[in-house]
């Protein structure tokens, strides 16, 4: 074996060994009895495998989401003057602004391949209205937020780049 292999076998056998006298006393205090001479083993082993098919898919969808797959960023989107026309400052202006469809849909395709954060400057009692407008307008987002985040990439009708600051 290379060195990187037998680096790889120790650590996966430091991982086992850290966790398997924990794990074994653990199951002792729960279930008590000599696991040798139980019954229904098997069916046992069933339910845990059944639980791995949970996590599992689970889990790779989680990783997607956080960001571990290849080149997926955090993108802010700005609401007003960005998704729809206008600025909204009550209930009923934000339920009837009109969307801005284009950009809506290239949200849209972003999404499948980054995390994106819908962010507005929005107070808080507009907040429902908002929520309920991306909703109709089917605008799809992993967040939302009315405060400013940190992020890759923002996507706002307002932005200046620093070059461009006089
Ligand atoms: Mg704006």
């Amino acid at each position: 074996m290379t060195p990187e292999q037998e680096e790889h076998l120790k650590w996966v056998e430091e991982f086992f060994t850290e966790r398997v006298e924990p794990k074994y006393r653990q199951g002792q205090l729960e279930h008590g009895g000599d696991l040798w001479k139980k019954d229904g083993l098997i069916d046992m082993a069933i339910e845990e495998a059944i639980d791995l098919m949970v996590y599992l898919p689970t889990l790779k969808e989680q990783l997607k989401l956080r960001g571990n797959g290849a080149g997926r960023k955090v993108i802010c989107v700005d609401l007003d003057g960005t998704l729809c026309y206008g600025e909204s400052w009550t209930p009923e202006n934000v339920m009837i602004a009109e969307p801005k469809q284009e950009i809506i849909d290239k949200i849209n395709i972003l999404y499948e391949k980054n995390f994106i954060v819908i962010y507005t400057a929005r107070r808080d009692d507009l907040i429902p209205a908002t929520l309920e407008w991306l909703r109709r307008n089917n605008v799809r987002y992993h967040a939302f937020s009315n405060q400013k985040i940190g992020a890759d990439q923002y996507i706002d009708d307002k932005v200046i780049r620093e070059s461009e600051v006089k």
